[in-house]
């Protein structure tokens, strides 16, 4: 489905719950987060036959992410529901990794395809400072376990942010150039716990490009599979590449092609914007089929131009990172 600035629109990122087992600074508080109870958030059932819906307007591509979407119990299920989707041809996870590599064989056996990992630093202290818990381990095994079973691409979300990992950008190209990794420098948002945000903690990816080309020649590869706005890079005699997700500093809102669901089943045309369609009224007023995807079209009809993260930094918007899925 074609939206009204001529984006198609064809990948839908779901929220299966806004739990979590860590609590990194830049997302969540460390206490007091109220989370969504039983009765809110939606079943599992619920998505899926949303996502059934979501086929007939053109959705082909899945994302699940949260929160956690590993602390959702009986994800498998809904990943092998959607997988049995004719019209669905890639289902796409996006973990913190700390539970993954118990599950990983059931995972890829209910129809998973690819994986990211988020990981900000390699640094044990720093990794249990950053997300107050002490899980780096586990998530390096989850990322060895996704490598094993071949879960191409895997890659790694480094939230980029300066006087914390700055001084690690060197390793991650190390590990993309020794394994076959997909390392993603995101620029760090307003968006989340904004008590951690601060301006001056930002770097642009340019800023990033640039401290990796003192040492590094970069080469453009279109080659990476996914669907969403990172630009890639081969490091000369790497395995994998380095990526940059830029929605500070290079507005990629022309490419668009994504809609986003809610744990508790709002559908958001756009991270930031705070119009929301309310899919979870409808299932409880009964709607049919037909009535949910006229909610889905609206969803599409309403996808602004673009976001405005540079206009507020954030202030206007209602909801965290966690609650909506990065
Ligand atoms: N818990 C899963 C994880 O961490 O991968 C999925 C949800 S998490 C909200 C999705 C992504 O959003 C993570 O890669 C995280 O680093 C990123 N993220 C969260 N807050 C952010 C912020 N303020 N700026 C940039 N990225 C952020
Ligand atoms: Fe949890 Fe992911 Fe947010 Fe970290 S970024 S607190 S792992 S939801």
């Amino acid at each position: 489905m074609v939206d009204a600035f001529g984006r198609e629109i064809n990948y839908l990122r779901i929220s299966i719950t806004d739990r979590c087992n860590l609590r990194c600074r830049y997302c969540m508080p460390e206490t007091g987060v109220k989370n969504l109870g039983h009765s809110t958030i939606l079943k599992l059932e619920e998505f899926a036959r949303l996502v059934k819906v979501g086929t007939q307007v053109g959705i082909r591509k899945v994302r699940l992410t949260g929160g956690e979407p590993l602390v959702r119990k009986n994800i498998n299920k809904l990943i092998a529901d959607i997988a049995e989707l004719n019209e669905i041809d890639d289902i796409a996870l996006t973990t913190n990794g700390v539970l993954y590599a118990d599950m990983a064989e059931d995972l890829k056996r209910a129809g998973l395809n690819r994986i990211n990992f988020s990981l900000d630093t390699m640094n044990r202290s720093k990794f249990e400072y950053i997300s107050r818990r002490d899980n780096l381990d586990l998530v390096k095994k989850a990322i060895f376990k996704a490598l094993e079973l071949d879960m191409h691409p895997v890659k790694i979300n480094t939230v980029l942010i300066k006087g914390f990992n700055d001084d690690e950008i060197m390793d991650f190209v190390a590990l993309s150039r020794e394994y076959p990794l997909h390392i993603r420098f995101i620029e760090f948002m307003p968006i989340g716990d904004l008590l951690f945000w601060d301006k001056d903690k930002m770097m642009t990816s340019q800023q990033i490009k640039e401290v990796i080309e003192t040492e590094y020649q970069l080469t453009p590869n279109k080659n990476v599979r996914g669907n969403g706005p990172a630009r890639y890079y081969k490091v000369v005699g790497g395995k994998g590449t380095v990526g940059f997700i830029s929605p500070m500093s290079n507005h990629f809102c022309s490419e668009c092609n994504r809609l986003r669901m809610t744990a508790d089943g709002k559908l958001r045309g756009c991270l930031y914007a705070k119009q929301e369609i309310d899919l979870k009224a409808a299932l409880a007023e009964g709607a049919n089929d037909e009535e949910l995807k006229e909610l889905f079209l609206q969803a599409i009809d309403k996808k602004p131009a673009r976001h405005h993260f540079d206009d507020g930094w954030g202030e206007e918007n209602r909801r965290k990172m966690f609650q909506i899925g990065g």
